[in-house]
């Protein structure tokens, strides 16, 4: 089973996917995750998706689409996509490499949130610096502040959470990311979930959803 999470930055994708792709014995694949972990190597990739990631925009369709094709040459398990495709353009290369291996896209997800509140989110989103547990200061924070529940190593706030990307990276998910949805939606596997909800409520409707509930 392949499965795609679209949705705007701060709509739960990481968050989701990490749980889903545990239930279902799926290979979680975050390019954002690929490259923050390039970047805290310094290799030459993460030297050179640096400048776009801490300004909020995105990094070359066609470094993307090399970086992942590379990445996931040997994988044999079914993918879940979170924050892949971002444009047309990867969404095209994606639906080719799909096609040379002869494998399809099971389901396309939209976590749907709406955008004031991805704002307000982002601004409090901390990450953990051990195990990448993801906490919000307002709606999900951990027993000690600044402290990670699950392996007690400290939380930061990631480069690109701070206010003055926030709302460019707002932007180049409206500018060319939202495209993808007209893209989608007209290939009959693309489903739509209130992902305004508690994580809890919104991982049980993917659930349910996956499993053809209503
Ligand atoms: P994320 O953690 O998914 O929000 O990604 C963090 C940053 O990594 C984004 O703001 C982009 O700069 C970059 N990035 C991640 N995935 C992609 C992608 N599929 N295409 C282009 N840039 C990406």
């Amino acid at each position: 089973m392949n499965i795609i999470l679209l949705g705007y930055p701060g709509s739960g994708k990481g968050t989701q996917a990490k749980v889903l792709s545990q239930k279902l014995g799926l290979f979680h694949v975050s390019t954002g995750d690929i490259f923050r972990e390039e970047l805290a190597k310094k290799s030459p990739l993460g030297q050179e998706v640096s400048g776009y990631i801490s300004a909020g925009r995105l990094v070359p369709d066609r470094l993307v689409l090399e970086v992942l094709k590379a990445r996931l040459a040997v994988e044999t398990r079914g993918l879940l996509f979170d924050g892949f495709p971002r444009t047309v353009e990867q969404a095209e290369g994606l639906d080719s490499w799909f096609e040379s291996r002869s494998q399809a896209i099971d389901s396309v997800i939209f976590l749907d949130v709406p955008e004031a509140e991805v704002a307000a989110r982002l601004g409090s989103r901390r990450t953990c610096t051990g195990c990448g547990k993801i906490y919000n200061t307002i709606s999900n924070a951990p027993a000690k502040e600044n402290v990670c529940d699950v392996c007690g190593k400290p939380l930061m706030t990631r480069e690109d959470d701070k206010p003055e990307v926030i709302a460019r990276r707002i932007q180049v998910y409206k500018d060319q990311t939202e495209p993808l949805l007209a893209y989608y939606r007209s290939s009959g596997v693309f489903h739509k979930v209130d992902a305004s909800r508690a994580p809890e409520a919104v991982a049980e409707g993917l659930s349910a959803m996956l499993a053809g509930k209503p």
